[in-house]
């Protein structure tokens, strides 16, 4: 098929929305100068749609635009826990496409409002592994296109930079005591950002680690120690943007050098900590990565080893007002947050 100019010109819209963005921070959270251990955090809650979904999204719509997948009138099909979906609209009326998000009914209302507001329509199912077959249904019925996140994330994004989140991270700690982190941790639900910073790892050659964090009810724990691609789990994730019921196809773990399961719990706590102490209000994922990320650096501490560790804030935790920062929500979810709230405290400032 001929490129059009309908086509010419929508890359050129994503192309100048690019332009007109800017980075994301690299927070400090603990480098005073001579601590052994310097934690850094990589705020992705900073993106024109609030979370890392953003730069998926943006790679997404090129690449199907690229592969002449779609066209002027295509309607954009989307299975997701909610991010995405945010994102995914955003760039669809930009391009003044139809948007049809496929979402578990538990998706967090802040989220169904935005992408409702970008002029999306949500569509539920009860159980989040419903979400895959309904997304793709209901794209074959108007002839639109199934945009498969979970299929097509560590494909779409450039690995070897083109400003992807690895080379950014990497640039940002160039003047840092210890520039080239030790471990770079982070939650998976794709798991493509995993993959282009495991495959952007080697192919530069680093010595950096890479650390997978994994809520309670997640299969890719059980995946990396298994390599059993079949197995599924029946219960789904309660933070919400990681863990998946079922091993999605972008999760690569071979570029993964570790995983640590995180209990729910310990991920609120977390990111109740980075609030309290530094006024920073991030989503539940974020939390999950802190608490992998304070126990590397306890182990670093144990065996004597100094360096650097950045982990992944994913979103905002503006979407979570109702939900993750009310102590109502909390009780009766029956996390117990105070508990895990002690270890933090602690492992935190052993650090400084
Ligand atoms: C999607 C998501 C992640 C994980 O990113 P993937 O690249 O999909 O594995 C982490 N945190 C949040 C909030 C997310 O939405």
């Amino acid at each position: 098929m001929l490129l059009n100019n309908w086509t010419i010109n929508a890359i050129d819209k994503i192309e100048r929305d690019f332009q007109r963005s800017a980075d994301t921070h690299l927070i400090p959270l603990s480098s005073s100068p001579g601590s052994n251990i310097n934690l850094y955090i990589k705020d992705e809650s900073t993106h024109p749609t609030g979370s890392l979904k953003h730069r998926l999204a943006r790679s997404l719509f090129l690449y199907a635009l690229c592969n002449g997948q779609i066209s002027e009138g295509t309607t954009i099909t989307e299975a997701s826990s909610g991010s995405t979906a945010v994102s995914e609209a955003y760039f669809a009326r930009m391009l003044g496409l139809p948007f049809v998000a496929v979402m578990p009914r538990t998706t967090a209302k802040a989220k169904i409002d935005k992408i409702e507001l970008y002029g999306g329509k949500c569509h539920f199912v009860d159980r989040s592994d419903e979400v895959y077959q309904e997304a793709k249904r209901l794209a074959s019925e108007c002839n639109g296109y199934y945009m498969d996140q979970f299929t097509y994330a560590e494909r779409a994004t450039d690995w070897r930079g083109n400003n992807n989140i690895a080379e950014s991270i990497f640039i940002q700690m160039q003047a840092e005591e210890y520039p080239i982190p030790r471990w770079i941790v982070i939650g998976a639900g794709t798991g493509g950002t995993s993959a282009t910073i495991g495959r952007y790892i080697r192919y530069q050659k680093l010595f950096t680690r890479l650390c997978v964090v994994d809520p309670e009810n997640s299969i890719f724990t059980k995946y990396y120690k298994t390599g059993d691609k079949s197995l599924t789990l029946d219960s789904s994730s309660r933070i919400e943007g990681i863990g998946r019921p079922r091993v999605e196809p972008s999760f690569i773990r071979e570029v993964i050098d570790r995983m640590i399961q995180v209990p729910d719990s310990a991920s609120m706590a977390g990111i109740h900590y980075l609030y309290r102490q530094f006024g920073y209000k991030f989503g539940p994922s974020t939390g999950t990565a802190f608490y992998g990320a304070l126990q590397l650096a306890s182990e670093m501490r144990q065996n004597n080893e100094s360096g650097s560790i950045v982990l992944i804030a994913g979103d905002h935790g503006e979407r979570y007002l109702d939900t993750c920062y009310s102590e109502t929500w909390i009780q009766e979810n029956g996390f117990n947050v105070k508990d895990h709230l002690k270890y933090i405290t602690n492992a935190f400032e052993a650090l400084l």
